[in-house]
Order: structure tokens, then C-alpha cells, then sequence
């Protein structure tokens, strides 16, 4: 029960009631009905057993007992329902009865007592109501009748099946009431329950129609609002997450920018704390790579000063202190090389160049250091011997190969060191090729980087600044190449680089420049003006092959006072750094009175400055210190055509 719909409980709930109902009703009914009949046949039976009593009664007065027999008779033609009649003598002998056959026996023993009352005797397959009567207060006798219940009956099942079919009529009619009655009551909750759950499912724009103003009008009112509230607070709520997703997405966004930043912070942390160590490891090796070649500059010196030398003792000194100068000047080129990177201070200076001299001269300047640590060397020209003659910035491009083959030198200790270059595209390609220790992989990029230096590589008594190939790769790029290796532990490395090839007509003037220069420099003046008297020396001696006159000039004002007197001058190789008048402070002198004679400034501050403030007071060309042979003779030359 538990289980069914309401329209079904209601509906068997009044189907129930209305069946009690019926058969209490249709029971109270037919009880009256059997006690009113019942009462009937007693009054008809008392009256009319009275009512021939006196005819009895005359007929016995008068011993005329066929007139008694006939009385019955009489009485039993007239009335239907009367079953039968008989009479008793005051002796309790039946003298008259209206039994067909024999008079019955049994119904004396049933009733052998004059009867006051009425009794309902059992006749087989009939049933009669007993009325005695006695006849003049008994002193005649006993009358006695039986009226039957048939008809009673009869009328009372007719009663009872009417009774039953209005029941039943009822009940049907009673059934389809209560389907109508609880279809009125649940259909609209069954509206109601469908549009709840279309709610619960999420769909708010729900509208019940109001048929009535009943509880259930009521229900679907405030179901309505419900809803309505409900589509309002849904509308604000999407809109909420509507706000909260943007919210979200935006600080999804920030997050991750957050993220790459915290990463590039994280990166820049390492890098700065990298390149702390780097340069704490830097420092320690600078200082290590700076006090050796001091120790055998200072070293020799001191041995020197000693008198009893032999010429070749004081060679082999001097040797050594060339060496170490060389080595400190390494140092020293190698640091201004870096920082002038750093300050992009660098240029390319593209001049024609025969690639196979240049590749010549680095082979023989090599081959007996190479042979010297029992290493073999080996070369290979481009093969396009017809194209040799290129526009390259020549020093950068020798710079960069004997860096290579110096490290090559350095980390190899048996095999060969080769190196060549070959044309690739429209590149230069060049190569330098060890059988040495070799590179561990992770470091094929590293080695680049300034500083950088593969741990316990380093072999004794050769460490580096770890900037070779952090100057080598600035120039490759800024030569508008790159510059790459290929390595294998234990078994060597190869050091690649690609430079754009640019090809220069061969011009017939290189073999023979350098007599020209001799020839034309003959009985020429210059002055050479430099308070450093080394420095002097050193420019003298790289000069004095070239028969030039050259004046020494110590400060500015006597480069003044020279030009006074010589009028033959043809060119001034001018130090910035002089006392009493610096060079700068000269130039714009001389700028004064003679615009035309070439002035070549000189010195060791090479900073784009520098240089700047050198062309603005008037010189013509810049040479930075310490000065490259090949590069001055290049400059006069210019100049003094
Ligand atoms: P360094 O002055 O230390 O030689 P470089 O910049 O020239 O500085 O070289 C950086 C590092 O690369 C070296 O310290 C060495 O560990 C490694 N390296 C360079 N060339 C070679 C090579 N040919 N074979 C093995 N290792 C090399």
C-alpha cells in the first residue's frame, strides 16, 4: 500500500469506506425488514387463529365434529399460506386435522402442550410459524396452525437481492467517484512532482497553470514564485561564475606569468651566482696566470744584473723573459679583447688577404712547438687556389686559428694537430683538429661561455683564463659566421668555424710591397713622438729596416718646436699620453697652421671615445698599442704613397 500512488490510495480508501458503508446499511436494512415480517405473520396468525375459534368452539358445543373438520377445510382453501390446521380435544387427541394421509406424530411431540406462544417448527424442507389457541379456556380443546414462511422468505431474498444490486450499482458508481475524486486531487501534484523534477534536473523556468483556489492553487502559487526566485538566483549565480571564470582565467594568466618570471629570476639567480663562481675561479687563475709570467720576468732580470754572464746565459735569459712577456701579454690582450666585446667596441676591418700565405705563416710559426712536444702538424689549402685572395679582417682571422691551435697544443699530449679550411656554400669553412683529451658533451656549449673551463683538464703548468674561446666565437659572430666543435673523450676534438666568403681581385702589388716600402720610404722624415723611451725603442727597432729618418720627439711641445725647423716632415706617429702638451692638445696645434701632414695617434686607451676625441683634434688615424708590426707598416704606407 506503502508503495502506490496517492491517486490509487485515495481512490481504494473511499472504494473501502463506500463498501462498508453499503453492507452496514443493506445488514441494518434487511434485519428490519426480517423483524417486521416476522411480526406480520405473528399478527396474522393470532388473529386469525382467533378469529375461528368461536366457529370451533360452536361445532364442538354441539359434538359436530365433521362441521370442525370442514371449518379447517375452509380455512386451509382460503389461505394460501397456511401449511396446516388441527384440533386437539381437552384429552390431547387430534379430532380433526387437515393432513392429507395420517396426522404427523412428531408434531404433537413437539408441541404436546396446549401452546401460548408462536414457535417456528421445522418441516423438512419448509419452515412454519406454530400458533395455538385453546377453545373456551381449554375445556374444548386445543386449535392449532402452522402458516408457512415461504412467501416471508421469498419476499425478503427478493428484498435482499435488490438490496445487493443498489449495492453494487453504488459501488460502481462509488468506484469512478473515487478515480475522479483523486484524479481532481493528484493531478495537479502530478503536475506539480513533473515540474520538480525538470527542476532538479536544472531547468528553472517552470510554470504551473492555477485551476483552483484550493490548498493545491495555493501550492502551485508558491511553486511559481519558487520557481521564479529560484530563475533569479540561478541568473545571479551564473553570472557570479561567470565573473569568477574570468577572475580565475585572469589569475591563471597572471600565475603563469608569475611562473616564467619566477623562472627567469630562478635562471638569472643561477646565472649571476654561476658567474659569481666563475668569476671567484677566474680571479684565483688571473692571479695564478699573472704572477707566473711576473716570476720569470722579474727572476730573469734579477739574474741579469749579474756581471760575469755568458753571452748565451744572457740570451737564454732575455729568451725567458720574452717568453713570459709574451705570456703576460697574452693575458693582458685577452682581458682588453674581452672587455672591448663587452663594449662593443670591436670592429672588423676587412682588407684584402691571401688565405694560403696566412694559413703558411701560422703553420711555421707552429710547427716547432708542435714538434718540439712531439706532436705532428699537418695543413691543408683550399683547394680553390685560384680564389686565395679574400676580404677578411686577417688579424681576427689568424687571432681565431691561433687560439685554436694553441688550445690544441694544449690539451693534446700525443698524435697530430691538423687544421685547414675548405669552401662550403658561399662560406669559408675553417677546422682545427686535435688527438687530445677531448670535451665531455655537456660542455660542447659551455666552452663558449666566458670563464668556462672543463674541470681537471688542465695540465700542469698550462692554465688558461678560460676567455680564448669566448673572444674566438665574438669574432667569428661579428665576423658574421659561427663557430661550433665536434668532440669525443680520450680521442680528440674538432673546432669548426664558417666565415662569409668574400672574394677580392688579385691585385699585383702584394709580392713586391714591402721593397716598394723600402724603396720609397728612403730619405723620408717622420717623428716619432712617445716620452716612453722603451716604447721608442721597440718602434724604432720595427722601423729601422725601412731607412726612414725618423725624430724623436718627448712631449708635445718639442713636436712643435721639430716641425718648426724641419720642413721636410712627411709624417707624425703621435702618443696621446705625453707631458707638458699631450698629444690630443699637439694635433690641434698643429691643425693650426698645417691642415695636410698625416698624424697617426698612438696609444694604449682604445676605447671608441678615445678614438673619437683623437679624429675630432685632427688626427688622421688611430693605432692602439701594443702595436702590431704589419698594422703600422700598413698605416705609413697609406700615408706616405
Ligand atoms: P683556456 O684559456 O682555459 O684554454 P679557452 O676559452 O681557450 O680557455 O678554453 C676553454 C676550455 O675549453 C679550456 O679550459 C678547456 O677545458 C677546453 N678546451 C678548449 N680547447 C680544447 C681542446 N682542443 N681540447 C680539449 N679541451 C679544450
Amino acid at each position: 500500500m506503502r508503495n502506490l500512488k496517492i491517486k490509487y490510495k485515495i481512490a481504494y480508501s473511499l472504494i473501502l469506506i463506500l463498501i462498508c458503508f453499503s453492507i452496514a446499511s443493506s445488514t441494518i436494512n434487511y434485519l428490519r425488514e426480517y423483524r417486521n415480517s416476522v411480526e406480520d405473520y405473528k399478527i396474522t396468525g393470532t388473529s386469525l387463529i382467533k378469529n375461528i375459534e368461536p366457529y370451533i368452539a360452536h361445532h364442538l358445543y354441539v359434538s359436530d365434529i365433521v362441521g370442525v373438520q370442514r371449518t379447517l377445510d375452509d380455512i386451509l382453501k382460503n389461505n394460501p399460506d397456511i401449511l396446516y390446521a388441527f384440533i386437539l380435544n381437552p384429552e390431547n387427541k387430534v379430532i380433526a386435522h387437515t393432513f392429507d394421509q395420517n396426522f404427523p406424530s412428531d408434531l404433537l411431540k413437539v408441541n404436546n402442550e396446549p401452546l401460548q406462544n408462536t414457535e417456528l417448527l421445522d418441516f423438512g424442507d419448509k419452515t412454519a410459524y406454530d400458533f395455538s389457541q385453546p377453545i373456551v379456556d381449554g375445556k374444548l380443546g386445543i386449535i392449532r396452525i402452522g402458516i408457512s414462511r415461504e412467501r416471508m422468505i421469498q419476499s425478503l431474498r427478493s428484498n435482499l437481492f435488490n438490496i445487493l444490486t443498489l449495492i453494487l450499482a453504488f459501488i460502481g458508481i462509488g468506484i469512478l467517484m473515487s478515480f475522479y475524486i483523486s484524479k481532481l486531487i493528484t493531478n495537479p501534484l502530478n503536475d506539480l512532482v513533473h515540474s520538480i523534477k525538470k527542476i532538479s534536473k536544472g531547468n528553472y523556468k517552470q510554470t504551473l497553470q492555477i485551476k483552483s483556489h484550493d490548498e493545491i492553487g495555493l501550492l502551485s502559487a508558491s511553486f511559481n514564485k519558487m520557481c521564479y526566485n529560484l530563475q533569479h538566483l540561478t541568473k545571479r549565480l551564473e553570472d557570479k561564475i561567470e565573473a569568477l571564470r574570468n577572475k580565475n582565467e585572469e589569475y591563471e594568466k597572471l600565475n603563469k606569468e608569475y611562473k616564467s618570471q619566477n623562472e627567469e629570476l630562478y635562471k638569472a639567480k643561477e646565472k649571476a651566482e654561476e658567474s659569481d663562481k666563475l668569476k671567484t675561479a677566474f680571479l684565483a687563475n688571473l692571479s695564478h696566470e699573472i704572477r707566473t709570467p711576473m716570476n720569470g720576468i722579474l727572476g730573469f732580470a734579477e739574474l741579469l744584473k749579474s756581471k760575469d754572464l755568458s753571452a748565451s746565459s744572457q740570451e737564454k735569459y732575455i729568451s725567458m723573459i720574452e717568453e713570459s712577456g709574451q705570456r703576460m701579454l697574452g693575458l693582458i690582450n685577452d682581458l682588453v679583447h674581452i672587455s672591448k666585446i663587452e663594449a662593443k667596441q670591436v670592429e672588423i676591418k676587412n682588407e684584402k688577404t691571401n688565405l694560403n700565405e696566412l694559413l703558411d705563416r701560422i703553420y711555421y710559426f707552429f710547427k716547432t712547438i708542435t714538434e718540439a712536444k712531439g706532436l705532428t702538424l699537418e695543413y691543408k689549402n683550399s683547394t680553390c687556389d685560384d680564389e686565395p685572395l679574400i676580404l677578411v679582417d686577417s688579424d681576427k682571422l689568424e687571432g681565431i686559428l691561433t687560439n685554436l691551435i694553441n688550445n690544441a697544443l694544449k690539451y693534446t699530449e700525443k698524435g697530430k694537430i691538423s687544421f685547414g679550411y675548405g669552401k662550403v656554400e658561399n662560406k669559408l669553412q675553417f677546422w682545427v683538429k686535435d688527438t687530445g683529451i677531448g670535451i665531455p658533451s655537456e660542455m660542447k656549449e659551455l666552452v663558449f661561455e666566458r670563464f668556462r673551463q672543463v674541470k681537471n683538464t688542465h695540465l700542469d703548468g698550462d692554465e688558461g683564463s678560460g676567455l680564448g674561446l669566448a673572444i674566438s666565437k665574438a669574432h667569428v659572430e661579428l665576423m658574421g659566421g659561427e663557430i661550433w666543435l665536434e668532440s669525443e673523450l680520450s680521442k680528440g676534438s674538432t673546432f669548426y668555424f664558417s666565415i662569409p666568403f668574400i672574394n677580392a681581385k688579385q691585385e699585383e702589388e702584394s709580392s713586391n710591397q714591402e721593397d716598394k716600402h723600402l724603396k720609397d720610404f728612403k730619405d723620408t722624415t717622420i717623428i716619432i713622438a712617445e716620452d716612453d723611451e722603451i716604447n721608442f725603442l721597440y718602434l724604432n727597432e720595427i722601423l729601422k729596416d725601412y731607412h726612414l729618418n725618423i725624430l724623436h720627439a718627448y712631449n708635445g711641445q718639442e713636436v712643435l718646436s721639430l716641425l718648426d725647423k724641419e720642413k721636410n716632415i712627411k709624417l707624425i706617429l703621435m702618443d696621446l699620453k705625453m707631458p707638458v702638451l699631450n698629444g690630443l692638445e699637439t694635433t690641434s696645434e698643429i691643425r693650426k697652421m698645417n691642415k695636410t701632414i698625416p698624424i697617426i695617434a698612438q696609444t694604449a686607451y682604445s676605447s671608441n671615445a678615445d678614438r673619437q676625441s683623437a679624429f675630432s683634434a685632427g688626427c688622421n688615424d688611430y693605432i692602439a698599442k701594443p702595436i702590431n708590426k704589419n698594422d703600422l707598416l700598413i698605416k705609413i704606407d697609406d700615408f706616405l704613397v
